[in-house]
């Protein structure tokens, strides 16, 4: 795929990111994709999995050398998302909900807060974020998990749902209303939370319709005693928090849904090359060229913007809101649209589960929801050419 090699060329990655991606790549050859269709049958994600990336140091890529990491440029990070999600949709956002969640921790935690929180997760621990609860999906405003100050510790109570890698996290970035503010936005603070702390409950593990192998828990915090040394900035500051840590992991998710449509792309190019009918090649069919055409077209266009997002993250802009809801929105539709096309060109084939396009298409449809919703997205984007 001529198109995409160029594309790949034109990132210039230096010979030591080449020398990353290249390792990441084996390990997603013969580790990862070989594993993928049966965690996805079984639901879980098979141990081996987890400890090959842990034994090239996967998490250490994203946590500064200071705090136990060797942190690389943001767009290494987001290839490596890429890679991992075009082999295993699950194992990936296992991995990246490390990122996603405690990036805040990585980026605004004060120095003691990282010197003694990030090494255990740059050994190859796991983080989770904790926003959702019933009530509070696309209004996180509406939470109620509460943390009450008492003395040198923070009483936390109530719980979360859909919490992906909730039950076997070691760090949750959690956020809850301060008790003692009384302002539905301007209660809402952020606090690290423990593995091992008490009173701490996995009340239920869902069962999905995608990324069937990554855990997805709804979690309780019954009158938990969590020091106040773990509090993230000040009682308050969990929206400030929560926006910014969104702004990277949205490009993330984005990543991650690149990785899936190029799975899909690559398979479905595959097969119509090998499937013939009326004595032609299906690729051959002039209307299944211009679906091709299109197709190739806005993967190569998202790419490119997920590029440009990684410019504007490694600058150090911090109004880049807006961009970050584009790539995820943009390549999230384009992983459903892509997987559902690769699933219509294999035909009955493609409707089965001995094929992989039948998982993609499962697993792409919650890329469109997660870290805010696309009728969110639009929304954000939508507003911002209002004239007030
Ligand atoms: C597999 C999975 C893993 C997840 N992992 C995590 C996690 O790790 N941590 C975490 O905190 N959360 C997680 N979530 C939660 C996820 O972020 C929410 O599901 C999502 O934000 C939507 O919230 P909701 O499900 O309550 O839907 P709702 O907010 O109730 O939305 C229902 C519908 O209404 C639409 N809608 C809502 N508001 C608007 C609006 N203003 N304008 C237009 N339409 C609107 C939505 O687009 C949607 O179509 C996960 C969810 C899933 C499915």
């Amino acid at each position: 795929m001529q198109i995409f090699e160029n594309l790949e060329r034109a990132r210039k990655w230096s010979e030591e990111e080449k020398l990353i991606l290249d390792q990441f790549r084996r390990v997603a050859d013969t580790v990862i994709a070989p594993n993928a269709a049966r965690a996805d049958a079984e639901g879980r994600l098979p141990p081996e999995n987890m400890k090959a990336l842990n034994d090239l140091g996967a998490n250490m890529l994203f946590i500064p050398d200071a705090f136990g990491g060797s942190l690389v440029r943001y767009r290494v990070y987001l290839e490596v998302v890429k890679i991992l999600a075009e082999a295993c949709a699950s194992t990936a956002i296992v991995w990246s909900t490390t990122f996603n969640g405690l990036k805040s921790l990585i980026d605004q935690g004060t120095d003691e807060q990282r010197k003694r929180l990030l090494p255990r997760i740059a050994e190859g621990g796991l983080g989770a974020l904790g926003i959702t609860e019933p009530n509070a999906g696309s209004d996180a405003t509406g939470m109620k998990t509460t943390f009450t100050p008492d003395g040198d510790d923070i009483i936390v109570d109530g719980g979360k749902m859909f919490i992906t890698n909730g039950d076997i996290a070691d760090l949750i970035l959690l956020f809850g209303r301060w008790s003692e503010i009384d302002d539905r936005k301007g209660a809402i603070s952020t606090l690290i939370f423990e593995k091992g702390t008490p009173g701490f409950e996995v009340v239920r593990l869902e069962k999905k319709m995608g990324h069937c192998a990554s855990s997805t828990a709804t979690i309780a915090f019954n009158k938990c005693r969590v020091p106040r040394a773990n509090l993230l900035g000040k009682p308050g500051e969990g929206l400030r928090i929560l926006f910014s840590s969104l702004n990277k992991s949205r490009p993330s998710i984005a990543a991650h849904a690149l990785g899936i449509a190029t799975a899909a792309f690559k398979d479905m190019v595959s097969y119509m090359n090998e499937r013939t009918q009326s004595g032609r090649k299906i690729s051959e069919f002039q209307g299944n060229q211009f679906m091709l055409a299109d197709t190739a077209t806005d993967l190569a266009m998202a790419e490119r913007w997920l590029d440009y997002v990684a410019d504007l993250v490694e600058a150090n802009e911090v109004e880049y809101g807006h961009e970050a809801s584009m790539a995820k929105m943009r390549a999230s539709d384009l992983a459903m649209r892509i997987s559902t096309d690769a699933v219509q060109m294999h035909g009955g084939y493609g409707y089965m589960r001995d094929f992989r396009v039948e998982r993609l298409m499962r697993d792409a449809k919650v890329t469109q929801i997660w870290e805010g919703t696309n009728q969110v997205h639009r929304q954000l984007i939508g507003r911002s050419f209002v004239k007030r």
